[in-house]
């Protein structure tokens, strides 16, 4: 069946029981549907998942889904099963399945029961799963978190590189890569490296209109300035983000003893720890959370007013996901980060012990975060151009946002010629 034989608002209603799709999913679906390769960039929260959950749901035969994490997998399986009355409508096929369990995800695809079957790629390699794969009818193949493919991503995964082989053998499928990954490099990345550069491209706007992007100079008292700052906020909630546990500890303890709620987040802390720390985050019972980028991943609060870096990160892909934690609920989200070339040079330093091909990536990398922090243009014509998003200050949203637009900075050379 392709898109005009299926009426997928009905659908969308029926299994999700939402009346409207999100953005781009009504396109990218239709894609799907019509059996074109697919390949869709869309900022975290964007609604990814349905774009392949519904036209699996509306199809014959099982779709593949590729996910890195089995956690994801579990939670997504479970989401899906509570749309249904079968619960082999979804399974998840890995090492950590019983020999009886295995037996019945097997049945459950091969009767045309199983509409989704989430998969690990290293289980994807397994030569078993694939000779039974190629026994079965497969709808399509999703890759989410395409960006694991690629070296320029944060989330390299070497097996990702297997999966466009082992497709192969599956017979001629159409494939949706899905990624929130925007920059052109690991865009390229993902769609040479899935063989799909035919693919239709569906990409959503990165840009955050509420979000005010500021830089300041981190001095010796950057400590005092984020007291300061916090105590503008009084009562509202934050995060700040710093390189080291260490670091961490002693800011949260600073804050403390300056009367500001605080607790520290990092994965030194054993698990209880941080599972209370996170809870008084989202309950309201402190106000900050000092953490280091352990801290986020998931974390869905928002009324989060404030995202501050005490330390640059490594890249500029991070801070616009760390950054992308404040103001989700589309109100204030100031987003500042303190920047010092010997920042740089730590983080360098830190790389220094990588493997040279790695090290390369890294340096460029911390170069685009060091060129972001040192611009004089604006903040987020500069992020949204990282990402392949050309933005126009005057017209765009949010476009008067951020500290060098508000306060343009003093341009000597001009100066200095207009002065001869
Ligand atoms: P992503 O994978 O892009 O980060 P998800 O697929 O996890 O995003 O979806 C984010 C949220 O958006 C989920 O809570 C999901 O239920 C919701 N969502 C997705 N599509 C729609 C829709 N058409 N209408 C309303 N909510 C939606
Ligand atoms: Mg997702």
């Amino acid at each position: 069946m392709n898109s005009n034989e299926i009426d997928i608002h009905k659908e969308l209603k029926k299994y999700f029981g939402f009346s409207q799709f999100k953005g781009l999913q009504e396109q990218v679906i239709k894609s799907l549907l019509d059996r074109q390769n697919t390949f869709v960039i869309m900022p975290t929260g964007g609604g990814k998942s349905l774009c392949y959950q519904l036209p699996a749901l509306t199809q014959d035969g099982t779709a593949i889904v590729v996910s890195p994490l089995i956690a994801l997998m579990k939670n997504q399986v479970d989401a899906i099963r509570s749309l249904s009355s079968e619960n082999g409508i979804a399974h998840v096929l890995n090492s950590s399945l019983t020999k009886t369990e295995i037996t019945q995800v097997k049945k459950d695809i091969t009767s045309g029961l199983t509409k989704l079957l989430y998969v690990a790629p290293e289980s994807l390699t397994k030569e078993e799963n694939v000779n039974f794969l190629k026994t079965v009818k497969i709808s399509f193949v999703a890759i989410d978190e395409a960006h694991c493919i690629s070296e320029w991503g944060h989330d390299f995964r070497p097996e990702y590189r297997n999966l466009k082989h082992i497709i192969k053998q599956l017979g001629d499928l159409p494939i949706i890569g899905l990624t929130a990954t925007a920059t052109p490099k690991v865009q390229e990345d993902i769609l040479k490296n899935l063989d799909m550069c035919d693919a239709t491209t569906f990409k959503a706007s990165f840009n955050r209109p509420n979000l005010y992007y500021e830089v300041r100079t981190k001095t010796k008292n950057v400590e005092s300035d984020i007291i300061r700052f916090i105590k503008q906020h009084k009562g509202k909630s934050g995060i700040i983000y710093c390189l080291s546990r260490k670091k961490v500890e002693a800011i949260a303890h600073v804050l403390q003893v300056n009367g500001i709620s605080a607790v520290p987040y990092h994965a030194g802390l054993d698990a209880k720890t941080r599972a209370r720390h996170q809870d008084m985050f989202l309950m309201e019972d402190v106000d900050v959370v000092v953490a280091t980028i352990a801290f986020g991943m998931g974390i869905d609060k928002p009324d989060v007013r404030f995202v501050i870096h005490h330390d640059i990160p490594k890249s500029l892909e991070s801070y616009y996901q760390e950054t992308g934690r404040a103001g989700r609920d589309g109100g204030e989200g100031h987003c500042l980060a303190y920047y010092s070339y010997k920042d740089v040079e730590k983080l360098e330093k830190f790389m220094s012990g990588k493997p040279v091909a790695e090290q390369e990536i890294g340096f460029a990398l911390l170069q685009e975060v060091v060129a972001y922090a040192e611009t004089s243009m604006s903040r987020r014509k500069f992020l949204l151009h990282y990402f392949g998003e050309e933005f126009d200050n005057a017209t765009g949203e949010g476009g008067d946002m951020d500290d060098n637009v508000r306060n343009p900075k003093v341009k000597i050379e001009a100066q200095d010629q207009v002065v001869k």
